[in-house]
């Protein structure tokens, strides 16, 4: 009696499974709005649905409720202008050329052949607008106009990056090519880009949009308005998030208020961890090990909230490695785009984890960690490997790791506090294998930074 029952079961299972795959998938066409809301050094522990205490970040928490949380979501660099390429361009940093930071001096940029997020978007007729931290290249033919943006308003370097404009040293505050500001001033920065998002919103309610809304903030030095400076129990880096926490649910106002929110798709995200180094500045990491600068953790794993009600299951939290590299085939899937057939794009679709599909996995064999132009680490599955960091040649021309590997297994230590190499030679073999190859195919399909 029972075996029938068992096997109704399991080929109703069967059956079921190919519909199941992609229950809140949109419709053909739909093309819903993209707000991408991209902070600066903020850390894995510094909203409250992360864990802050001391921090109070009512908007993203509620947020965070009404869409998911991912926890094992991974910026691709643990520094800025790496890590914006990676997000802009679905690949790593190393693929697109741009492994270090672009300072004020540089004469390089994102290269304008790549294929970034707002073209992909564009080209499926959506206004789309970069507010904030650009750091991709100063330079007229790299800013976000060469890149698929309509327009910019903000600073086309980090806040620490100071010029001389007209005896003045500053950073400068521009909208589209132009210098409207400088020096700029800091401490209403975020709010004057928040209005210029809300602003944005309404005027392109219409029809599907792209808001890339990369704040400058909390990027030492910190600055907040006067609505917010002293507020925080966590002294000025509190005050600044808890600004960044009101932009965000100004945007979030913004959207509800013009009928906007099932058609779009919002996403809040990092562009590597606190700046732990600057002592009080920075923010907190929570349990992970680490911060800005490295590969640890700390470095690279960011807070990450994406909401979209009815197609993003509310209050849901996703624990397979994710990566800002994904957010591009994701949209591209949305909106229907082809990617190109021309080139690597190593980032993959993440929709399935993102509608909350039942057993969906992450579509990546492995998360590579680069710093600068070094893979350092590589994590599959529960297993992180620390790679050594130095190679000595032998005499039939290869390399052989001089130091030790290190493998932590992130399922049970978190902070990467014991390494367990010596009990896991295999692990530590098939994961080496791993980040051999896929090194070596990645660099031998680099493709080149812009130059002038
Ligand atoms: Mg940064």
């Amino acid at each position: 009696m029972k075996q029938p029952i068992l096997l109704s079961i399991l080929v109703a299972s069967l059956w079921a499974e190919p519909r199941e795959l992609q229950p809140t998938a949109p419709q053909d066409g739909e093309r819903p709005n993209i707000v991408l809301i991209f902070t600066d050094d903020q850390g894995y522990g510094d909203l409250g649905c992360y864990g802050a205490t001391e921090i109070r970040t009512p908007h993203l928490d509620r947020m965070a409720t009404e869409g998911m949380r991912l926890l094992d979501f991974y910026s691709a660099a643990p520094i800025c202008s790496p890590s914006r390429a990676a997000l802009l361009t679905g690949s790593y940093p190393l693929r697109v050329g741009i492994t270090t930071v672009i300072y004020q001096n540089s004469e390089v940029g994102l290269n304008p052949d790549e294929l970034t997020i707002a073209e992909v978007l564009k080209a499926k007729g959506y206004a789309t607008t970069c507010i904030g931290k650009w750091h991709l290249g100063h330079m007229k033919e790299f800013l976000p106009m060469a890149q698929g943006f309509d327009s910019f308003y903000g600073l086309p370097v980090t806040n620490d990056m100071m010029t001389r404009v007209d005896g003045e040293t500053g950073v400068s505050l521009m909208r589209g090519a132009e210098i409207i500001e400088h020096p700029a001033k800091m401490a209403t920065l975020t709010k004057r880009y928040t209005e210029e998002a809300v602003r944005f919103i309404a005027e392109n309610k219409e029809r599907p949009f792209f808001l890339y809304l990369a704040h400058t903030m909390p990027h030492v030095p910190l600055a907040a308005s006067a609505d917010f400076r002293g507020r925080s129990a966590a002294g000025l880096y509190g005050d600044v998030i808890e600004e960044l926490d009101w932009s965000a649910g100004q945007v979030l106002a913004a959207l509800r208020e013009h009928d906007l929110d099932e058609k779009t798709l919002v996403i809040f995200t990092s562009d590597n961890g606190p700046a732990v180094l600057k002592a009080g500045a920075g923010g907190s990491a929570g349990k992970l090990r680490g911060g800005k600068m490295a590969t640890s953790e700390g470095g690279m794993r960011v807070p990450c909230i994406v909401r979209w009600p009815g197609r993003v299951p509310t209050g849901t939290v996703c624990d397979e490695p994710a990566m800002t590299i994904d957010l591009l085939p994701t949209i591209a899937g949305l909106v229907g785009a082809e990617l190109p057939s021309d080139r690597v794009i190593d980032g993959k679709d993440i929709w399935p984890l993102l509608a909350g599909v039942e057993g969906a996995r992450s579509p990546h064999e492995a998360v590579y960690y680069y710093r600068r132009n070094n893979l350092e680490a590589v994590r599959v599955g529960r297993w992180k490997l620390a790679l050594p960091k130095k190679f000595v040649r032998l005499p039939d021309g290869s390399l052989k790791p001089k130091g030790a590997y290190k493998l932590y297994d992130l399922e049970r230590d978190i902070a990467e506090s014991r390494n367990v190499a010596r009990t896991h030679a295999d692990v530590v073999e098939r994961l080496s294998a791993i980040a051999t190859t896929f090194d070596q195919q990645l660099r031998e399909g680099a493709r080149p930074i812009g130059e002038l």
